[in-house]
């Protein structure tokens, strides 16, 4: 196990907040209903920046993962562009409400909460054998978000700052190297989730968030 670099407050309250809703769910299955939250603000993420920027900027369950020990490992190649997760849960989904047959509010809470405690199950097992991001790579609503706008906004590189010590691609989930990538100095990939880890750990502030491409005839940088 590697040391990480210490999680902002704020991923780490969202990550207490899922492990409560973890914890209390199955009893208070009410609870749960914060999936749908979580859902509206994926989307929403997506449509005003593009892309995971709902995964990045509010996502407790991913906070949750990024606070256990990065295992060293990297995740399996190709593992971002696969679609497979996507029907994977609409099955899984299909076969909770066959098997619960969800017919009162509290019912649907307990659905709701059986995909929680079975995807984090999922994640944690991806955690052992992979690494802590590996449910990220993996999330159906990440790749459905990434459909949605892919690449509106993007990381900013300033090229000149950049000593290329690669402390940005240690820190990112994924290990995306921004500089490395980005084209007319923005590093775009539909699978960015706009985290700003890379930023955070950039000892030259050589990193920062493109809210959106300017209009058609502006130059990217100011
Ligand atoms: S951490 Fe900053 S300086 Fe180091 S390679 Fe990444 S962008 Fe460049
Ligand atoms: S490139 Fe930066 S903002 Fe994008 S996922 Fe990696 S750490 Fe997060």
């Amino acid at each position: 196990m590697r040391k990480s670099p210490p999680e902002s407050l704020k991923r780490r309250i969202e990550a207490a907040l899922f492990a409560a809703v973890l914890a209390l769910g199955w009893r208070y299955p009410y609870l749960a209903y914060c999936l749908l939250v979580n859902v509206a603000v994926g989307i929403a993420g997506a449509l005003r920046h593009g892309g995971r920027h709902g995964c990045g900027t509010f996502c407790p369950r991913g906070a949750f993962y990024s606070l256990l020990p990065d295992t060293g490992r990297k995740l399996p190649a190709g593992l971002l562009a696969k679609k497979t997760s996507l029907f994977a849960m609409a099955a899984m989904v299909a076969a909770l409400a066959f098997l619960m047959r969800p017919a009162t509010v509290r019912d649907w809470g307990r659905l709701f909460y059986a995909m929680i405690a079975f995807t984090t199950a999922v994640g944690l097992a991806g955690w052992l054998v992979f690494n802590r991001h590996f449910w990220c790579s993996v999330c159906p609503m990440g790749k459905i978000c990434k459909a949605i706008r892919p690449g509106k906004s993007g990381i900013r590189v300033d090229a000149p700052s950049c000593v290329k010590c690669g402390l940005c691609a240690k820190a990112c989930p994924f290990g995306f190297f921004p500089p490395g990538a980005a084209r007319d100095g923005v590093f775009r990939d539909p699978d960015c989730l706009h985290c700003l880890r890379c930023a955070e750990r950039c000892p030259k502030k050589a990193l920062s968030f493109e809210s959106a491409p300017p209009a058609p005839g502006q130059p990217l940088s100011p």
